[in-house]
């Protein structure tokens, strides 16, 4: 194990952040150190990988004042937020892991189907071998360890090249790294888009990447180069439907809460709400309540220290772009925006009569802007839903079961929600992950552990008729196969 901390080692990001030649040559190094690591890893024990899984969910408790602090100088982003929703999701992940993984790593026992009578058969989960994973900045921290759990857990190497725009975050999670891990089993590589592309260009066995479907339609073109299996979890608009019948006041709340939260940079934040007609009033005047009841009045909140900031100066030029260019062209704006500059401040604002040509319908938001659009048919909202890319998440207000049931069975999305914004990410048991353009594949709990595993299936020969299929095709065989035939049709 390296003993180095990050006081005392170089810092191996300094050496990779312009990529020369000797730059690749230390990724291509550190890529071939991990292949042969990968191959003693193969016959790692559970218990062994658990010992690996406590380490990092020690050393991220007793570091989290560390945490707190790398996320409130990458995007002031508040301390009980940080704990709720960069180290609560990650601890929950790695003690999920290590209760479940004896029982995930066991061979699942198969019944022989009728023609593979005599045989006996399992799958095995092993290894996927050196896997990298790629994050975003939205949640630097949670969304580059939990997956690092779910690859620990299924016994892998790792790569992980966190996302250059939190340098705190990133800088922090490579020295958490070093301190536990060989170079050769995890290793955390720093860079912006260079280092991702050198690091794709690379036959990895694996590629976990969190990003914008922009980039994953980049990732997937590399690892094709390969053939190297993807999960790719991207991002899209997550709509909302809220119908007449709804629980406004929790309904409020908790897309108050879903839509603000991180300042709206959220990956399956509810990104526009569709509200019926009939309680579009109610349900605006229900919103108001909940965004003083959990971050003050407007005039105040810039100095709640509950609210958190944008990421940087692009994004915050890009988030007021799309609220000015929906103001210029006819839309409402319900709650002031006091534009800040200086500590990309945007408070929260609420949109109504958004045309339809307006860029914040169209683009993905993330940021604090919520756009409420209203229905009398519900068959208007799920043809404009239908119509657009399948979204990550799709929520669902409603205390009547047949429309819950409608909407969920006329739509396509990654993960719904009913009565709540955001919960199901937490939930361990259920696949977290997008569909078509907001991605492919699951991560999170067994889901998680079986992305980074291979399932492999092993038949072992008794007594099978296998023999009767052989050739030459004549007599009795010939007959034989057009009888296997004829029977199972
Ligand atoms: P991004 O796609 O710009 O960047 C993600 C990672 O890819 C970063 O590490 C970055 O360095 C790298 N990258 C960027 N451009 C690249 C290129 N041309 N080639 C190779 N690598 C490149 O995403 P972001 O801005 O960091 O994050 C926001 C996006 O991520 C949003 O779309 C959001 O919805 C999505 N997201 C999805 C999830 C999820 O779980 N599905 C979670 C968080 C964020």
């Amino acid at each position: 194990m390296t003993t180095a901390t990050s006081s005392d080692a170089p810092s191996r990001s300094a050496a990779i952040q312009e990529l020369g030649d000797t730059d690749k040559r230390e990724i291509q190094r550190v890529f071939e150190a991990q292949r042969l690591r990968a191959l003693a890893l193969r016959t790692s024990t559970a218990a062994e990988r658990i010992e690996k899984l406590q380490r990092l969910r020690q050393l991220m408790f007793e570091r989290r004042k560390d945490i707190h602090a790398a996320c409130f100088t990458d995007f002031a982003k508040p301390a009980s937020e940080v704990e709720a929703t960069e180290i609560l999701p990650v601890v929950g992940e790695a003690h999920h892991a290590m209760r479940s993984l004896k029982r995930w790593m066991k061979p699942d026992r198969k019944r022989p189907t009728l023609l593979m009578f005599g045989t006996t058969a399992e799958v095995r989960y092993e290894p996927r071998g050196v896997c990298l994973i790629i994050s975003p900045w939205n949640y630097p921290i949670n969304l580059s360890f939990g997956p690092l759990v779910s690859a620990i857990a299924a016994g892998n190497t790792v790569i992980l090249k966190p996302s250059e725009l939190t340098p705190a975050c990133a800088k922090l999670m490579e020295s958490f790294v070093r301190e536990l891990f060989d170079e050769d089993e995890i290793t955390v590589i720093q860079g912006a888009v260079d280092t991702s592309q050198a690091l794709l260009a690379l036959p990895f066995d694996h590629i976990f990447f969190t990003g914008s479907p922009a980039v994953g339609k980049i990732v997937m073109q590399a690892a094709a180069a390969h053939l190297t299996s993807v999960t790719l979890e991207l991002g899209g608009k997550s709509p909302v439907i809220v119908d007449k019948s709804a629980n406004l006041k929790q309904t409020a709340t908790t897309l108050v809460w879903g839509k603000f939260a991180n300042n709206g940079q959220t990956c399956i934040a509810p990104d526009y709400v569709y509200v019926h007609a009939d309680v579009k009033e109610d349900f605006i005047a229900a919103c108001r309540e909940a965004l003083v009841k959990l971050y003050g009045h407007a005039d105040a909140m810039q100095d709640n220290a509950d609210y958190c900031r944008i990421v940087n100066d692009k994004h915050y030029q890009r988030v007021r772009g799309l609220l000015d260019d929906a103001v210029e062209r006819g839309a409402k704006q319900l709650t002031a925006a006091t534009p800040a500059n200086d500590d990309r401040y945007i408070a929260p604002v609420m949109l109504t009569d958004v045309p339809d040509d307006a860029r914040i319908l169209e683009e993905e938001i993330f940021g604090p802007l919520m756009p409420i659009l209203s229905y009398i048919d519900l068959a208007a909202p799920l043809a404009a839903i239908n119509a657009r890319p399948k979204p990550l998440a799709l929520y669902i207000y409603s205390k009547d079961k047949e429309v819950v049931e409608q909407i969920i069975s006329q739509t396509s999305a990654g993960g719904t929600c009913v009565n709540q914004a955001m919960l199901h990410f937490l939930h361990g048991q259920m696949p977290f992950g997008g569909v078509n353009n907001s991605g492919i594949g699951n991560s999170h709990g067994h889901y998680g552990f079986k992305a980074f595993s291979h399932e492999r299936g092993v038949l072992r020969e008794k007594f099978s008729l296998a023999f009767l299929f052989l050739p030459p095709y004549k007599g009795f065989t010939k007959w034989f196969i057009r009888f296997a035939v004829r029977w199972l049709s």
